[in-house]
């Protein structure tokens, strides 16, 4: 592991306009950097770069962080791949925390793993452009595939010689241990022979998604039934099958940039797809799609559209791993080939505008293709019917958006031609029988209770009403938390009259501390889980150093907290943008204004809080036991009554203050 310090370091010295400014053009604007979005193709930027922040965002799509979120979004970096990055890019000497030998022995196995794949990878290369008999059997395998020398170069292609030892004996030469050759299954060793395990096979290297060689995937060359068309690397401990995608790494950028990923079965696929201009696609690679993958996609693109040859049997096989998909949240889309071909011979056998053409027409959702497919398989049979809907329902239950599911359900109940209830109904058993049994995910949005169809929009109002005003706290402390500012209150008095009336009060005080007073006062908490967090770390730093450090939050190690602040102080900077001369002026005169910005956010969440609490009150909802009596309703109902007309006193108080302070 990276030392603490090494990080430290690494964040001292980086600077995130050096650091973005390898990859995009950057113009100075302003106090900021602005620039084309790297994410999208667009003409005028919506890409900025706050130096003083140390942070970026990208208008366009909504990303943004410090410089080592940059390298994760736009390279693909792991975290410690991206400081590692980083330290070479400052020459900073990378310092590991200390491991126990055993701990030791392991990295430096590892790492003469992927050093002996490495050079396997170069071997079988050279084979096949330096080699006569690789020219001659190798390259002209691949060159009567139909590809490319460029698409060769491009995947690392190679060859390995038709004699027992070509490559083992080159390994050794190059003082390559045996045990890491058979560690990683390129030699096999028994008893006192060995030999090459890929001997006489076309290679397919197979890269991580930052590039390293971590195994290969060999197709023979014999039509010989007896003999296994593909051999794959043995499991290792740098192969895992189950967490690789072949192509990913050729297919990254293009998959963000597409914001998609096509997934389909094998190495020539993805490769035949790419000759065609389609770049976005990786392969599961013979096994089935397990949700490692799933994940590895997922930090990519949300959506991924799975391509099907042309067999009704190997379709249904895949519905596993395609709710496996949906559980993850993502966006399923899928498209078959006609009988008999798959996306290689597919991609072949047309013209690069023809196949793109067929991939944007012929995407379908899943949730419908799966139903119409299994309605046909049921028709007439009422039985297998009832089967199939739960079948459907069950894949719907995965989707872990409320929202989703319910549109979902709806097409479903129009495609099959029966009422909604009935699939409403059927989910919620789903989800009862899960919860009985304890395997509904922990995950806050699946768990979220059936509401049925229509949504309230007054409650999603009301939900957004609050969300703006917690954020606008939070806001206010992240930006002028270590101000202070003269305030002013009123307060009741009674003169020698025993007249009431308000009398002005102006103090001075921190602008964290008379919030953090005010919310304590009226036992407020935030209702936005990351807000509270983001709330509380801000009390903690206040109580320990007396002053906020945004960096501690832009730097945070849980990327939600740090993804959230660095959006609320780029959004501030978004003005700039488009008008960088007034952009000072507007943060002058808000600074300016700041003891009544305070007030009034005070104000208004107390407002929106009682807001809420007599909305409750009146809606009489509070009470979900359907089993009370009709006395005990009408008693409850008196009590509320009583509340709302002191809850409304409140907020005539409220009010009040908030036109007095304007
Ligand atoms: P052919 O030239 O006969 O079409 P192919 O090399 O295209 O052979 P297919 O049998 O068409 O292979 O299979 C398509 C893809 O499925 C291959 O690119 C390969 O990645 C994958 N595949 C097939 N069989 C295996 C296997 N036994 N192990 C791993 N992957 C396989
Ligand atoms: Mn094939």
């Amino acid at each position: 592991m990276i030392s603490r310090s090494t990080i430290d370091k690494v964040f001292e010295t980086a600077r995130v306009e050096e650091v973005i400014g390898d990859f995009v053009q950057l113009k100075k604007a302003g106090a900021n950097f602005k620039g084309l979005s790297p994410f999208t193709d667009e003409k005028t930027p919506s890409f900025m770069v706050s130096p003083v922040k140390q942070i970026w965002k990208d208008f366009s799509t909504g990303k943004g962080g410090n410089a080592i979120a940059f390298l994760m979004e736009h390279e693909h970096y792991s975290y410690p791949e991206a400081i590692r990055y980083l330290a070479r890019k400052y020459q900073i000497e990378i310092e590991e925390t200390q491991q126990s030998d055993a701990q030791k022995e392991q990295a430096n196995a590892r790492e003469s793993m992927y050093l002996v794949s490495a050079f396997a990878k170069d071997h079988f290369v050279k084979n096949i452009w330096e080699n006569e008999k690789g020219k001659a059997i190798g390259l002209s395998y691949f060159k009567e595939r139909g590809f490319t020398d460029e698409t060769i170069k491009k995947f690392e292609l190679g060859y390995a010689l038709d004699t027992w030892t070509h490559f083992t004996d080159a390994a050794l030469d190059q003082k390559f241990e045996l045990t890491f050759l058979e560690k990683t299954g390129l030699t096999i060793v028994k008893d006192d022979r060995k030999f090459d395990r890929f001997k006489g096979r076309v290679i397919f290297p197979i890269h991580s998604m930052s590039g390293r060689v971590l195994g290969f995937g060999g197709r023979t060359l014999l039509t010989d039934k007896k003999v296994a068309k593909y051999v794959n690397s043995p499991e290792s401990e740098i192969y895992h099958k189950s967490k690789i995608l072949y192509g990913i790494y050729q297919a990254k950028q293009s998959i963000a940039k597409e914001d998609n990923c096509f997934l389909v079965e094998g190495y020539t696929d993805v490769i035949s797809m790419h000759q065609s201009g389609i770049e976005n696609v990786v392969a599961s690679s013979g096994t089935a799609l397990t949700t490692d993958q799933i994940r590895l996609i997922n930090r990519l693109t949300p959506n991924i559209t799975v391509l099907f040859d042309g067999d009704a049997a190997g379709i249904r096989a895949s519905f596993r791993g395609i709710d496996l998909i949906l559980e993850q949240g993502m966006n399923v889309k899928v498209i078959t080939f006609p009988d008999g071909e798959d996306p290689d011979s597919f991609a072949k056998s047309k013209t690069s505008e023809e196949l793109q053409y067929y991939l944007q027409h012929q995407a379908k959702d899943f949730i419908q293709f799966k139903t119409s497919l299994l309605l046909k398989e049921t028709e007439n049979d009422p039985v297998k019917k009832a089967g199939l809907i739960r079948d459907i329902v069950k894949s719907i239950s995965k989707i872990p958006n409320v929202i989703q599911r319910e549109v979902y359900l709806q097409e479903c109940a129009r495609i099959m031609d029966i009422s909604e209830s009935i699939l409403f109904n059927e989910l919620s058993q789903i989800f009862k029988k899960e919860s009985q049994q304890g395997t509904s995910k922990p995950s806050a949005t699946s768990h979220t209770p059936f509401t049925g169809i229509k949504r309230d929009k007054k409650t999603l109002a009301k939900v957004d009403q609050l969300y703006n005003q917690e954020k606008k706290l939070i806001e206010i402390l992240l930006l002028y938390g270590n101000l202070e500012v003269d305030f002013v209150d009123y307060v009741q008095e009674t003169n020698n009259l025993g007249q009431k009336f308000m009398k002005k009060e102006v103090y001075t005080n921190g602008v964290a501390n008379e919030i953090y007073l005010h919310l304590q006062e009226d036992e407020i908490e935030f209702t936005n889980p990351i807000f509270l967090k983001i709330y509380y770390q801000i009390i903690e730093q206040l109580h320990q150093k007396d002053s906020i450090e945004i960096e501690n939050f832009t730097n945070h190690e849980d990327g939600e907290i740090a993804a959230a602040v660095t959006n609320i102080l780029m959004d501030e900077e978004q003005y700039s943008l488009s008008d960088w001369e007034r952009h000072d002026i507007l943060v002058k005169s808000k600074e300016s204004k700041l003891s009544k910005l305070i007030t009034d956010a005070i104000y208004n969440l107390r407002r929106v809080l009682i807001e809420q609490k007599i909305n409750s009150l009146v809606s009489g909802i509070p009470n979900k036991n359907s089993t009370t009596s009709a006395a005990s309703i009408q008693t409850v109902k008196q009590e509320d009554l009583e509340m709302v007309v002191q809850y409304t006193a409140l907020k005539q108080l409220l009010f009040d203050k908030l036109n007095r302070v304007l």
